[in-house]
């Protein structure tokens, strides 16, 4: 058992079980042993690798998704370019080397990073240094400073904790974490039920509730609506609300059990763009997608970055180019195209983004 594992089964000795959502917030977030507080866990050589660091071309197609939002927003300066969850801080360091083909925008950003580990904050700090924007770091959202904004988040939905409840006895429980008899972590059910849940279910089937991510895009989306701006989230889940268990755990590329070393192996889950949905609408904003990012990817030309990023290449790296596209927007197994998908919520005084049709109407 990890470090953090010996922390919580003295917190459970003492408190009794915890609940899923309180164990993924302390295994990813705990100030000293959580996943993300003490590590970088990102690229071939880490746990997981991501869009951003798979290939420059995603950084740098959002950096010019963002100049034309900018435009269609009126230009104004400052804006404010937020990002949630930058990993490395290499997507925002390829979009803002994209942007500087669109110098009046370049020259109206003011960057803020929103990031809750030390260890990743210094690491983008390091990747942002000779950018020559303004960065600004912050813990979180509601602490980014005020204006029109356009806000990207890149596998950030999915760290953020989630409740389960287990179908048990004829009633919806919430999944706890409690301690087995060998001394180990198991899941349980917690002994009361939750009389407000009212979907059907069969014995054993799970529902998953993500009320973090509510209230960000919730209080996010308020931003925006009075504000000005939009945001966008990438991220893998349904685009549908279902039943189903999707916590998972990684570590160094392989899936391993989520309470057998907490501290030591990511946590994520589906982001549910169905619920996330509801949540912007409730605050006023328009939501576009989920689309694809397969197909977002095209739309704003990942095809055209592709050749003209191979023409240039010495030839020992024409290739590579060609290999990254069809890793993002392949939609076979172990390609991200069709897996992830694409949403944005915005200002409803601004057209659709680039990339996305316009909202159907609503009934
Ligand atoms: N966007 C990056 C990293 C994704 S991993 C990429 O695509 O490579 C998730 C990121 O979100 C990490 O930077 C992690 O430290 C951060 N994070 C996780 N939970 C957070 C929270 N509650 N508040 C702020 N940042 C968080």
């Amino acid at each position: 058992m990890s470090a953090l594992g010996d922390v919580i089964k003295a917190m459970i000795a003492e408190e009794g079980p915890i609940t899923l959502e309180r164990y993924m917030e302390l295994a990813l977030l705990h100030p000293e042993h959580g996943f993300y507080v003490g590590r970088d866990p990102f690229g071939a050589a880490g746990d997981f690798i991501t869009a951003p660091e798979i290939s420059q071309m995603f950084g740098e197609l959002l950096g010019l998704w963002a100049a034309e939002a900018w435009a269609s927003m009126g230009r104004p300066r400052p804006i404010r370019l937020i990002e949630l969850g930058p990993g490395r801080g290499t997507m925002m360091s390829d979009a803002l080397r994209a942007a500087r083909i669109v110098p009046d925008f370049r020259a109206a950003i003011d960057v803020t990073l929103v990031e809750a580990s030390p260890v990743l904050a210094e690491i983008q700090h390091e990747t942002l240094l000779t950018s020559g924007a303004p960065v600004g770091w912050v813990p979180t959202v509601a602490e980014a400073p005020e204006g029109p904004a356009i806000v990207l988040a890149n596998e950030f939905l999915d760290a953020l904790p989630l409740r389960q409840y287990v179908r048990s006895g004829g009633r919806w429980r919430e999944r706890v974490v409690r301690v087995d008899r060998a001394g180990g972590l198991e899941f349980g059910v917690a002994r009361e039920s939750e009389p407000f849940i009212l979907a059907p279910g069969e014995e054993g089937e799970v529902l998953e509730v993500n009320p973090s991510a509510h209230r960000l895009v919730f209080e996010l989306a308020g931003r925006l609506v009075k504000q000005g701006g939009g945001a966008l989230f990438i991220d893998y889940g349904h685009a549908f609300t279902s039943l189903g268990d999707s916590l998972q755990a990684v570590r160094a590329h392989q899936r391993v059990d989520p309470l057998v070393e907490p501290g030591e192996a990511d946590l994520t889950a589906h982001v549910d763009f169905a619920a996330m949905t509801r949540s912007a609408r409730a605050a006023g904003a328009a939501v576009y997608g989920p689309v694809d990012q397969g197909d977002f990817l095209r739309a704003i030309g990942i095809d055209g970055r592709t050749r003209a990023l191979t023409e240039r290449a010495p030839p020992d790296r024409a290739g590579e180019f060609e290999l990254a596209r069809q890793r993002l927007v392949g939609k076979n197994a172990g390609e991200m195209g069709g897996f992830f998908k694409v949403m944005a919520i915005a200002n409803r005084a601004i057209p659709p983004p680039p990339g996305f049709e316009p909202e159907p109407p609503r009934s």
